[in-house]
């Protein structure tokens, strides 16, 4: 009936304009809205500026409109606005959308690895800082920025670091260029890339002259820690302005005793708050999403054993691999009587701001990298935060009034805690990087222009494992075309060599699951009360080759499902029968969703690239030739006691638990994954034979012996 319709249509728009004016009011209630003409009037001055601002002060969110407002987007030019985490860019880029009243994707989008938001209209581009070094392998210049944004630089991720060394000098190329100056100047050596990329038939690069003229750069160097004199120093002594937060006083509780299980702890404090102190959401740091995934469950378990009152608690995880409708709920406020307790990666140390949040809880660990360019091995661990990011922790707390935060550890252990985090630069891995600006036309790296130079050792090291993977020729120039096909791929140099050899293995279908589902968390899940039916239920997907086939066993059988059930039934039901099967067979369908949306954009990456995207069917023996020539820096040999020595480090390492070879151990094996806990362990092993190693990695295992 018409009157209904249009009843309901006017109550939906009044709710909608209530929303509206609610946003239109936080967002004049926000610290950096009294300095917004003062802060426009900054970025004009000045070419490079640095901000610092407590988090929650309004600079992610409020900044690029100030400036599209005040015209820096003026001829189609585009505000970027970077990223270390794809998680921050994704929501921040939805609220801001959502603030500016328009739909994702056209004025206001995202970009992210695996996942662009953005069309012709976008002006204000939320990205992740590597996705803006892949952009400038196409796009030199970055000609279609006005204004670069390098957000949460104190995060100093190697991206982040890296991207710095190169504005740097694209600012300085596009400001030359309007004075009809030279070309971009990257690393000592005054390499001309005055090129633009062009991609060939073959998949190779073809670099060709470019003339023209860009206008100028502006550069704004974001962050949330008051120590901004490293990027001042870096950028010529570059101006800072400091914007005022608010912070309210938090009071923090330590537990008397070191705890052994700070998931147990973790949980047993939730529970302590919820029951015991008057109303506010709780906010959890946990490490990963498997950590995540494991207090979720053990709440939800935990909490129909309580009364009935007591029940209303809405558990809500918030970490990068979760889908992005998802992601946007910890945002949402809970429902009224309800409490909501979010369980988040340290993305919610500074990256986001989630409103509400009265309670912390700061089990004082995180996971990082770790590289010993020694033993040229890079590998995840759990480590004791900074003093610093304790501190931003817990004031989260303090956000919109006073607050309390847990820290699970004793209160002589916080002065023990470093003062601040190492730059990811210094303990990561540079084969990624270091190939990107090979790339980009650096040819010295040790000369690049680093606001903080990794040590020799570990560049050295990372060269050499690009001139082992043929990323390299001998003269230190990227080979053609694997070199610059590697670069093209969004991955790490290993898989991407992966990818391209199995082209020539004959199995590029199945590498291409195999990277998609090592780029996401374990699809396994075993909790910790039923090891032994999740041990049963990866049975029939095991392989006694290794976990590679396993993996690729899940993958398929997921599909046939899948295939098989949407042609009986509609999508959602379809939907809830897959996931009571993911169940059922203690997969993560959330793991696996991602690696079926990973699978989907690499497969378009290689057919662009015009590999061969044939399949070796049940004949695995190719496959693992293939994973042997392709992971021959990760290979072990079984040694007499039951444990594996790594060819390339001599490392000692074991078998990890969740190994399909866990208890029958091959002779020889090559793996994906080095985890240290309180020992070394490798996961995702697959069994090859020693002589295919000098057989097909001549280069490396020719030169050894
Ligand atoms: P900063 O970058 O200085 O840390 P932000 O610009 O991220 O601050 O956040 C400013 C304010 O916007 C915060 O008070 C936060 O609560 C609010 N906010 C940010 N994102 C969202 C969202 N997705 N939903 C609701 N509020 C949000
Ligand atoms: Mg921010």
């Amino acid at each position: 009936m018409p009157s209904v319709h249009q009843g309901n249509f006017s109550n939906r728009q009044t709710q909608f304009s209530v929303r509206r004016q609610k946003i239109i009011q936080q967002r004049k209630s926000l610290p950096i809205a009294s300095v917004e003409k003062r802060l426009v009037e900054e970025v004009r001055k000045n070419d490079v500026l640095i901000i610092v601002g407590e988090t929650g002060s309004g600079k992610t969110t409020q900044i690029p409109q100030f400036l599209f407002d005040a015209g820096f987007c003026r001829d189609g030019r585009v505000i970027g606005i970077t990223q270390p985490r794809r998680v921050a860019a994704v929501t921040v880029a939805k609220r801001v959308a959502e603030e500016c009243g328009v739909e994702l994707g056209q004025k206001v989008a995202y970009s992210v690895r695996f996942d662009d938001a953005t069309s012709g209209l976008t002006r204000i581009k939320y990205m992740t800082d590597g996705l803006l070094l892949r952009e400038a392998l196409l796009d030199p210049y970055l000609s279609k920025y006005s204004v670069i944004i390098v957000d949460e630089a104190h995060e100093r991720t190697v991206h982040t670091d890296v991207l710095m060394g190169l504005l740097k000098s694209v600012q300085l190329a596009r400001s030359s260029s309007v004075s009809g100056g030279q070309g971009l100047n990257l690393g000592n050596k005054n390499v001309n890339v005055t090129l633009e990329k062009e991609n060939d038939q073959s998949g190779s690069v073809r670099k060709k002259p470019r003339h023209e003229k860009f206008a100028p750069l502006k550069l704004i160097i974001m962050s949330a820690s008051l120590d901004a004199r490293a990027f001042s120093e870096y950028f010529a002594g570059a101006k800072a302005v400091h914007i005022q937060g608010r912070q309210f006083p938090v009071d923090i509780f330590y537990t008397l005793h070191a705890e052994t299980d700070y998931l147990d702890a973790s949980l047993i404090t939730i529970f302590q708050i919820h029951l015991d102190e008057g109303p506010g959401d709780i906010l959890v740091f946990l490490t990963g999403q498997e950590e995540i995934e494991s207090v979720e469950r053990l709440i939800n378990e935990k909490l129909p054993q309580l009364p009935q009152e007591n029940q209303k608690l809405l558990v809500l995880p918030i970490f990068a691999a979760l889908p992005s409708e998802q992601q946007m709920r910890v945002f949402a406020p809970a429902p009224s009587g309800f409490r909501k307790v979010i369980l988040a990666t340290n993305i919610a140390e500074t990256s986001v701001t989630i409103p509400g949040i009265k309670y912390v809880i700061d089990p004082g660990f995180v996971k990082a990298r770790s590289y010993d360019p020694g033993k040229g091995m890079e590998s995840l661990i759990i480590v004791p935060t900074s003093k610093s990011q304790a501190l931003q922790r817990s004031g989260r707390a303090g956000r919109e009034g006073p607050g309390k935060c847990f820290r699970l550890y004793p209160e002589k252990e916080f002065e023990k805690l470093e003062d601040s985090t190492m730059p990811e630069i210094k303990r990561c891995n540079l084969s990624n990087v270091i190939l990107q600006l090979k790339a980009l036309g650096v040819e010295d790296i040790l000369g690049f222009d680093f606001i903080e130079k990794p040590s020799r050792a570990a560049i050295i090291k990372s060269l050499e494992q690009l001139f082992l993977l043929g990323a390299l020729t001998d003269e230190c120039q990227l080979s053609d075309p694997v070199g610059h096909q590697m670069a093209r791929l969004p991955l790490d140099p290993i898989y991407s060599r992966a990818l391209i050899l199995a082209s020539q293995f004959n199995c590029l279908e199945e590498m291409l699951i195999t990277v998609a589902l090592l780029s996401v968390e374990s699809i396994f899940y075993s909790p910790r009360d039923k090891l032994e039916e999740a041990r049963t239920a990866m049975k029939c997907f095991s392989s006694s080759e290794g976990d590679h086939i396993t993996l690729i066993n899940v993958y398929r059988a997921s599909n046939d499902f899948l295939e098989k059930r949407s042609m009986e039934m509609s999508t959602t039901k379809c939907e809830k029968v897959y996931k009571k099967w993911c169940k059922e067979n203690f997969i993560n369908s959330r793991s696996l969703r991602h690696a079926r949306d990973i699978h989907k954009q690499i497969q378009e990456h290689v057919q662009q690239m015009g590999l061969n995207l044939s399949s070796c069917g049940d004949d695995m023996l190719q496959f693992r030739r293939c994973l042997a020539a392709s992971f021959f820096l990760n290979a072990a040999v079984k040694q007499p006691e039951g444990t594996y020595r790594a060819l390339a480090s001599g490392q000692v390492v074991q078998v990890h638990p969740s190994s399909v070879l866990f208890r029958k151990k091959p002779d020889c094996v090559i793996f994906n994954e080095l985890v240290q806990t309180n020992h070394k362990y490798v996961r995702n092993l697959t069994r090859v034979d020693y002589l295919w190693l000098t057989e097909l990695a001549p280069q490396y295992y020719a030169m050894q012996s």
